[in-house]
């Protein structure tokens, strides 16, 4: 999918949408907020009041597979598309696109690039296709023009907006005369902090406890708007966050020299992009390099990662084991709190609860991927599910009443089967038509035309 994915999804965002373009105030309604780095066990290491009392009230999951790279951009995408890095083609925070011969860096305006985005339609796209409003506050991409839509209101991202003025333009939003259906909240703590303290330095309690308090903000202000009993809340996080140590460090120039190639994506997972005919020379210096250092040439990344199939994935990828930095240079180093890392690590994980009347009480749940969170969404707005890596399945028992129907998925090969069964049947229908009216010259019979229902399995693996 990855080289004609722009069109691929141009075509199932234009096909897949009746656009019905009608509106119910009493419309599900549906906030998923993250906050960056929230790691799944930071709960338990100071008290959290306000998770405890959602989670009390509504859903738990314990623990949340999410995708490779663990980093801000690529997950933050799967969360809003159900895909893999790989398929949704945002597969790193800092990307080179050869076919385009441009590259993209959250610390530059680069993000604002749609191309780096449209190998995938995010949510919020869906969502205004189905006839519906969503309401953005600095959720990663929904600043940006994708497929040519922008969120019916958003924010342009500006890190010194506060979490109150966020809070306080979604709830407009979701009270208006026109109301959303779909917010998506974005706050930058507890990452920022985890990556200057650690994970593990004592000081993070604090940080922990203000994002707590951020979330007992949050509740109150929906309480006030009338809206927490109405609303369905997911919170959760991209990733997770382990502790970093300047004695961990490899450092690339002790094994090759850096004019032979360019460092893409950085620590702890970097993607290097080998000058003209040195890819063996550098893949193989870097091989055996550091036994807490795994190099992989593409072709070879193991295929549980899904890190594979997309051409902005570079030459060669070298991954660290937990805790570990790869720097050029141990000068370089400047965070004790890092992310990235394999997505089999708890570590790794990100925080989930649920809340609203779709959710269960007081439940806790294993576990679940957060390819999931799509489908489940899309569930929860009525909205179609576009083919997706997630599995509604998984998510079917945090739900309060038993799901019958299950959100149907769309191919696009499908619409093309499901267009020519249409225009079949009307072929039919008007011969039959003719052809009776031929012979009794006198009386129409009743056609009996059968509703046909498609459903397409969600795509696995
Ligand atoms: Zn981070």
């Amino acid at each position: 999918m990855a080289l004609n994915g722009y069109w691929r999804f141009m075509a199932i965002c234009t096909l897949t949408f009746p656009g019905t373009f009608s509106f119910q105030q009493d419309q599900p309604k549906v906030l998923l907020l993250s906050f960056d780095g929230f790691r799944w066990d930071y709960i338990y290491k100071v008290p959290t009041p306000n998770f405890h009392a959602v989670m009390k009230n509504g859903v738990h999951v314990k623990h949340v597979t999410n995708v490779f790279v663990t980093k801000t951009y690529p997950n933050h995408y799967t969360m809003v598309t159900g895909l893999y890095a790989e398929t949704h083609g945002v597969v790193a925070n800092e990307m080179y696109d050869p076919i385009l011969n441009q590259t993209f860096s959250m610390n530059h305006l680069d993000i604002y690039n749609s191309r780096f985005w449209e190998e995938a339609c995010p949510i919020w796209v869906t969502n205004q296709m189905e006839g519906h409003r969503s309401g953005d506050a600095m959720w990663p991409g929904t600043d940006v023009k994708i497929h040519g839509v922008f969120p019916t209101h958003y924010m342009l991202y500006n890190e010194s907006i506060s979490f109150e003025e966020r809070v306080a333009k979604l709830i407009g939003w979701f009270t208006s005369e026109e109301p959303i259906n779909l917010g998506l909240l974005y706050w930058e703590q507890p990452d920022e902090m985890g990556h200057i303290f650690g994970p593990e330095n004592p000081l993070m309690g604090a940080v922990i406890s203000e994002t707590d308090g951020k979330l007992g903000y949050l509740v109150s202000e929906l309480k006030k708007a009338k809206l927490w009993d109405m609303l369905n809340v997911i919170i959760t996080s991209d990733h997770g966050m382990a502790q970093s140590s300047r004695e961990r460090v490899i450092e690339l120039d002790q094994y090759v020299d850096r004019d032979l190639y360019t460092m893409i994506d950085h620590s702890p997972v970097v993607a290097i992009l080998p000058k003209e005919g040195q890819l063996d020379q550098v893949y193989k210096a870097l091989a055996i390099a550091h036994p807490n250092m795994t190099v992989y040439k593409k072709e070879k990344i193991p295929n549980r990662l899904h890190y594979k199939h997309n051409h902005k994935i570079q030459p060669i990828l070298a991954v660290a084991d937990k805790g570990w930095e790869i720097l050029q240079n141990k000068s370089d180093f400047s965070v004790l709190g890092n992310h990235g890392y394999d997505n089999t690590l708890p570590e790794m994980h990100p925080i989930l609860v649920a809340h609203g009347p779709a959710f269960r009480k007081n439940v806790s749940k294993e576990a679940m991927s957060s390819t999931d969170l799509y489908p489940l969404l899309c569930y929860l707005l009525g909205i179609s599910p576009l083919p997706n890596n997630g599995s509604f399945d998984n998510v079917t028992d945090m739900l309060a009443v038993a799901v019958k129907i299950r959100p149907t998925s769309y191919e696009q090969e499908s619409y093309a089967y499901f267009i020519g069964v249409f225009l079949g049947s009307i072929l039919v229908i008007v011969f039959l038509l003719v052809f009776i009216k031929h012979l009794t010259h006198s009386q129409l019979p009743t056609v009996q035309v059968q509703h046909t229902e498609i459903a397409q399995p969600l795509l696995q693996g």
